[in-house]
């Protein structure tokens, strides 16, 4: 099998429009808020650098290295990640920044533990969002787009850490090696 990339599903400019309109409303949002901006690593890279130049209000970045597939194209169900990174959040308005919303696992593990330390309030965004296969009572406040149960990479998005790079969303795909 080769791995390779076709079909472009979500372009540049695309994104950079759907980008600015989370971040106009995000600062309407976030206006008069201490606001704690918390990017899960490294898929939300390139998402998170670009909303984050288009939200004008006082805010503290924090980042959390997070995974889940462990190189594969299907979730493995676990979620790791270092207790010890997460910052301290008490009475602040928490933001989790991510790529992808899929199963919902990933977003579910870190909700649990931001929440016992007692937030003021906490979102999410995500800038894709697998409709399909998102558990039940999981969601995300701020979604850029809905996109169908494919595989992306691009903009952050990985496989086996290549294709971040690329400057829009792509569906990989699997073909016979010629
Ligand atoms: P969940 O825990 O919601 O099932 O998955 C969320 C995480 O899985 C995302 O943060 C992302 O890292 C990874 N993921 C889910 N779907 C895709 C995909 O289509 N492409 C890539 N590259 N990663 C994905
Ligand atoms: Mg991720």
């Amino acid at each position: 099998m080769t791995i390779c990339t076709e079909k472009i599903l979500v372009s540049q400019e695309a994104i950079q429009e759907r980008v600015r309109a989370l971040a106009e409303e995000i600062t309407r949002d976030y206006k008069e808020k201490e606001l704690t901006i918390l990017a899960l690593m490294k898929g939300s890279v390139v998402f998170l650098a670009d909303l984050l130049r288009l939200i004008p209000i006082p805010l503290r970045l924090e980042v959390l290295p997070v995974s889940s597939y462990h190189g594969g194209i299907e979730t493995s169900g676990v979620v790791s990640f270092a207790q010890h990174f997460l910052p301290d959040i008490l009475d602040h308005h928490v933001l989790l920044i991510d790529d992808i919303l899929d199963s919902g696992t990933t977003l579910k593990a870190i909700k649990t533990c931001i929440l016992e330390q007692h937030p003021a309030s906490l979102r999410s965004c995500v800038l894709l969002h697998k409709k399909v296969k998102t558990m039940q009572g999981i969601h995300a406040e701020y979604v850029g787009f809905e996109i169908p149960d494919v595989f992306v990479v691009g903009y952050g998005l990985d496989y086996q850490e290549y294709y971040r790079n690329l400057p829009e969303i792509r569906i990989l795909s699997q073909r016979p090696a010629t």
